[in-house]
């Protein structure tokens, strides 16, 4: 049977490091650049005795996570150890929120355009929210780095807040998943919780997978891909795992219920370990941190709820006029939809007009030169100004190409001087007058059309006139002389 024809069933894990000074149980800086084991203390080290003491800040912010994504607050939430051990967790179990959550339920809307580029003509569901079960939180662990025989452990991690948010197994593609990771980040980064940087390893996720025959038929078997940090490599291995396990099942091979690793050179998964050897955590309640009541929190961070991309996406499409598409664009980076609202708001240009600006000009530009927006030689107001000289007619489209890509060299200037200095200002209307009279004068014909209802005409008339003043004459002030002339 084609693997098109298998139901596919993903679930997913997401870890992600909340934006805080310390960490979740101690008063160490979180810092990543500094020397390996700067940044310890006796409680984030394990040390025996030493007592754990929340990050009260760390609490609000999952707690506003969780409401930009619609979760529900239990009133009072409860801390639990998860026992294992490993080096880089020396008090051999992490502090963590089974029972009692800080965060049930919600969902992550999925955005059109965080599909990949190709998948996104072909969305299977559009409009998905991915429904989540729980976000909790917990301590990361230190970063270990294997050598050929020896193993070195840096504790400056140890001891991040760290936020889990678990999906339901509600996604169906790698694609969703893709879109899923992208959509999730944007809404993070937009809320001021995480940076939510993959390759920084910020965000990192296990994704389950299981395929099955039939809509009525139980799940398949769940096989676990461990610790991703890329969305491609995540698309990727789905695609691989996904096909593989549609072969076993087409050859009646079991599938065993496991864990197992993405590996990027072989373009492959391989098998960690099996659910025998699957670890007994025995979780029970921390005895040393007392339940936490979340009411005070949930009134604190209320007003701190900011708006996420698809409802600045509506806002821009219903009040600014834009196309659904173009407010994707805007509000796919809340640093490009804030360069869209300050231009918006120095020029008399429609919002339309701007946001294609951005991206038909300014966006490739910057992608060509490898700029963020914030890096932009053109600022928000320069752009504002462009548009200005475009609606007042002093410039052409054209020529506000020209002026444009002259800004971006000479970013000191002023748009409307700098227009003056390039010749852009309107000719004095005496020159336009004559050069208007000798087109009118030979195309007589055309001018009868015209008079006859068919304005069309006019741009071809405004045509010739731009030829004869060589670019220099205003298109605007051109077609408003002939049509004062001839109609
Ligand atoms: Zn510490
Ligand atoms: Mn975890």
């Amino acid at each position: 049977m084609p693997v098109s024809d298998y139901i596919v069933t993903i679930g997913l894990e997401v870890h992600c490091q909340i934006k805080t000074n310390t960490k979740m149980f101690c008063g160490c800086e979180t810092s990543f650049a500094d020397e390996p084991n700067t940044h310890t203390c006796p409680t984030c080290l394990g040390l025996p005795g030493a007592l754990p003491v929340l990050n009260e800040f760390a609490i609000e912010r999952t707690i506003l996570a969780g409401m930009l994504l619609g979760c529900s607050t239990p009133p009072t939430v409860v801390w639990d150890r998860k026992n294992y051990f490993y080096p880089d967790m020396p008090k051999d179990y992490q502090i963590t929120q089974m029972d009692l959550p800080l965060c049930l339920g919600g969902g992550v809307p999925l955005y059109s355009h965080t599909y990949p580029k190709e998948a996104q003509k072909n969305i299977v569901n559009p409009g998905k929210v991915v429904e989540l079960n729980r976000i909790h939180l917990e301590e990361d662990v230190a970063k270990s780095t294997h050598l050929a025989n020896s193993t070195l452990i840096d504790f400056n991690r140890a001891g991040t807040p760290l936020m889990e948010i678990v999906s339901e197994p509600d996604i169906a593609s790698a694609e969703e998943t893709f879109a899923y990771l992208k959509s999730l980040q944007q809404i993070l980064i937009a809320g001021g919780i995480s940076d939510a940087d993959m390759e920084k390893g910020q965000m990192r996720c296990d994704v389950n997978i299981s395929v099955r025959k039939n809509e009525s038929d139980p799940l398949g078997t769940k096989i676990e891909l461990k610790n991703m940090n890329s969305t491609s490599a995540v698309r990727r291995a789905i695609h691989y795992e996904v096909a593989r396990q549609c072969e076993a099942l087409d050859t009646d091979e079991p599938l065993v219920q496991s864990t197992r690793r993405w590996s990027d050179e072989l373009e492959e998964t391989q098998e960690m370990r099996t659910k025998e050897d699957a670890h007994d955590y025995r979780y029970f309640p921390d005895p040393d941190l007392l339940p936490v009541r979340t009411a005070a929190y949930i009134e604190k961070v209320r007003p701190l709820v900011a708006e996420l991309p698809h409802e600045k996406s509506a806002r821009y499409q219903v009040d600014l006029g834009l196309t659904e598409y173009d407010a994707s664009v805007i509000t796919s980076d809340v640093h490009l939809a804030a360069y869209f609202e300050q231009a918006a708001e120095a020029t008399k240009a429609p919002g339309k007009k701007i946001a294609n600006w951005i991206i038909n000009n300014l966006l490739g530009l910057l992608n060509e030169k490898s700029l963020e927006i914030s890096d932009s030689p053109i600022t928000a107001q320069t752009l504002g100004g462009i548009l200005d000289l475009i609606e007042a007619g002093t410039v052409s489209n054209s020529q506000a190409k020209d002026l444009f890509a002259a800004l971006w060299e000479n970013p000191e200037k002023d748009p409307a001087t700098l227009a003056k200095e390039m010749g852009f200002e309107p000719a004095d209307t005496g020159a336009i007058d004559a050069i208007v009279d000798e087109v009118i004068a030979s195309n007589p014909d055309k001018v009868a059309e015209i008079q006859g209802g068919n304005e069309k005409l006019l741009n071809f008339l405004t045509g010739q006139v731009m030829k004869a003043s060589k670019g220099k004459a205003n298109p605007k002030l051109a077609t408003d002389a002939l049509k004062e002339k001839i109609l």
